[in-house]
């Protein structure tokens, strides 16, 4: 079989084998829906209470602190509108940065579309917020601060703890999207000072569809979902069974080793930006160079088109992203590249390859080996490149 290398552990991970058979019963043999009295409902309310149990730990949180979701994506939405919902007579001002993801850009945009007033912080060119400009962004109306832990697509780690201790002084509640940093680095609410924190499953080995939104017991937040009395009345939706079970599995795997995970993943990591860097000529790493995921590598490569060479990588079984939002269909530069000082034709000649626990040093070895004559291939067809490298 043709050799296949995924390097794209940002966009999903693939679930393990642990986690699967964990969640295997719950889709036939125990189905049973939780709010049920009888032993079918009780049994299946225990599992997701054991699954609580397990992910509250990992982030030294209460039990009763963790709610369930569809994902990250609802969590953002739920922290976001929740507070905007619940704070809306005590002010309507929510601070944020231009390089979170698209769930709480777009929600943020949606707000100032009702009346809500957003400021955007600027990051520098390792993906930082300055601290000065949050405390200086702060007014007597701001009602939230939401700013992520760590970016999913340069990987840089914000200093959260620091942003938490403003937050409190201030009296404001802080969310953060830690959806990219969690079971890659230790992590603790209480240490962390964060009142909501955005999870999701399926970036850390777990299924699709799941994530989880930890709310500080006493933070003032609106239910976005309303039905029935699932959550603790906060979040309505008969559960998903099977998704909770197999999130609290992949939460004990990943905490399990995460200081050898994590190692691990720095060691490839490492080997693979100096690889490249050495080979390719007029290469540069985007984010910052140690406060950044163990798992990410984010590289600008001068004089080529990212998407041609996401192709001619595909065609050798090489899979990871590029500095587009080609997802979108549209070719616009990353919203992140572009925040971090980059121009348009450096953002498209980017790529993010993302590490995870199946990459092996083989993995690494074959991208550095099979990336730079690609490079030079494409750049044979670029006049601006000839002119550089003659020297005139
Ligand atoms: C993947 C991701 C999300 C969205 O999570 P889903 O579970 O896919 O909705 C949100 N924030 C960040 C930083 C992510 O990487």
């Amino acid at each position: 079989m043709k050799k296949r290398v995924y390097l794209d552990y940002s966009a999903t991970t693939p679930m393990k084998k642990e986690v699967l058979d964990e969640m295997l019963p719950f889709f036939n043999v125990q189905f049973g829906n939780p709010s049920s009295i009888h032993c079918f409902g009780r049994e299946n309310k225990a599992a997701i209470d054991k699954s609580r149990t397990t992910i509250a730990k990992t982030l030294n949180a209460g039990v009763d602190e963790i709610f369930f979701t569809g994902g990250g994506s609802e969590s953002d939405n739920w922290a976001i509108k929740g507070v905007a919902s619940a704070l809306k007579n005590k002010g309507k001002h929510i601070i944020t940065t231009e390089i979170e993801h698209h769930a709480v850009l777009h929600t943020c945009q949606f707000l100032e579309k009702e009346g809500y007033d957003v400021t955007y912080l600027k990051v520098d060119k390792y993906g930082l917020i300055d601290i000065e400009e949050l405390k200086a962004a702060i007014r007597p109306d701001t009602i939230l601060i939401t700013i992520m832990y760590a970016n999913n697509e340069i990987g840089t780690l914000q200093p959260i703890k620091e942003i938490g201790k403003i937050a409190k002084e201030n009296k404001i509640i802080f969310h953060t999207d830690a959806v990219q940093a969690y079971g890659n680095i230790e992590m603790d609410v209480n240490e962390l000072g964060v009142d909501l924190m955005s999870l999701s499953a399926h970036k850390v080995y777990g299924p699709k569809g799941i994530g989880l939104l930890y709310i500080r017991k006493g933070t003032k937040i609106q239910p976005i979902i309303h039905g029935g009395a699932q959550e603790r009345r906060r979040r309505a939706g008969t559960e998903n069974v099977p998704a909770i079970v197999g999130f609290g599995k992949a939460a004990e795997l990943a905490y399990e080793n995460i200081e050898e995970h994590s190692s691990r993943l720095i060691y490839l990591r490492d080997k693979l930006i100096n690889g490249l860097t050495e080979k390719i000529p007029f290469v540069h790493l985007n984010g910052h160079p140690t406060k950044r995921l163990p798992g990410n590598v984010n590289i600008s490569i001068e004089f080529i088109e990212g998407e041609s060479l996401l192709l001619m990588l595909d065609m050798v079984g090489v899979a990871c992203s590029s500095g587009s939002a080609c997802t979108s269909g549209s070719l616009d530069p990353s919203h992140v590249l572009m925040a971090i000082g980059l121009t348009h034709e450096t953002a498209h000649g980017s790529l993010r390859l993302t590490i995870g626990d199946y990459t092996t040093e083989e993995d690494i070895d074959y991208v550095i080996e099979n990336l730079p004559p690609i490079v030079e291939r494409l750049r044979q067809m670029s006049p601006l490149y000839e002119k550089v490298k003659g020297g005139n």
